[in-house]
């Protein structure tokens, strides 16, 4: 069984079109670390598409947010205005659906899915200190988060917490062979809005048999995507950082 990977959609029709694209051929079912939705112009078209596509999932701070299900206040003004907006557009089924997400980690397969850290949903481990101080929390040798919308993650040593490579700028693949008997957090990347300084979106490709697993990234039509968002009055940074990837 070959699994696409996805995270943080964030409401990208034009990044999950190219990302589900590029993976064509290369994966038998979809998963999902949360956030399909919040900061982009297409909220109802991502969830349409997770749930015709995407046989596990859980939920991320997003997802909370623009389901009424969060206080509002901790967001920056951009992620606020952008929640509401959501809520305010998605369908009453749609909202519905968004609501009734659960929280991670859930088990797929022998791997975990969750948002932020095993420990909390909405923790970032973005450094290896971060990762070393939830290991005890991690249940399953291979682990999927996102969150921090950027592509890598760890892999927990004996002999201390290590960095995985993420996709080369030039290349479109990196793949990792995991190591037996060591534990992995691996972040697939946010397909709809990356925020380590490379702007394609991003996804991954895991084989369970192997161990294998395919960081990969495509070029989307980052133009289309910020005409939506401009159009449909939201705050201009969502659209200008796309083209940034940061
Ligand atoms: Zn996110």
């Amino acid at each position: 069984m070959r699994y696409l990977i996805l995270s943080d959609i964030h409401s990208n029709r034009e990044a999950l079109e190219a990302a589900a694209a590029h993976a064509h051929g290369l994966y038998d079912r979809v998963v999902c670390c949360g956030d399909v939705v919040g900061y982009g112009a297409d909220p109802n078209w991502a969830i349409d598409w997770v749930r015709a596509h995407v046989g596990g999932i859980v939920r991320g701070n997003h997802d909370r947010a623009c389901a009424g299900l969060e206080d509002l206040e901790w967001f920056n003004a951009a992620a606020r205005a952008s929640a509401q907006w959501t809520h305010d557009a998605l369908t009453p089924e749609n909202l519905r659906w968004l609501r009734d997400l659960p929280a991670g980690p859930i088990t797929v397969d022998s791997f975990a899915l969750l948002h932020g850290s095993p420990a909390d949903e909405d923790e970032y481990l973005l450094s290896t200190r971060d990762a070393a101080e939830i290991a005890e929390y991690v249940e399953r040798s291979v682990s999927f988060f996102g969150h921090t919308h950027m592509q890598g993650g760890f892999m927990l040593h004996r002999n201390g917490v290590r960095l995985l490579p993420r996709t080369p700028l030039r290349l479109q693949e990196e793949t990792l062979q995991l190591e037996p008997d060591t534990p992995y957090l691996i972040n697939p990347g946010s397909v709809g809005q990356p925020r380590d300084r490379d702007p394609r979106a991003a996804y991954a490709i895991y084989t369970p048999e192997s161990r294998l697993v395919s960081f990969r990234r495509v070029k989307y039509d980052v133009q289309a995507a910020q005409e939506k968002i401009r159009s449909a009055h939201l705050p201009g940074i969502l659209a200008e950082r796309l083209e940034l990837g940061a």
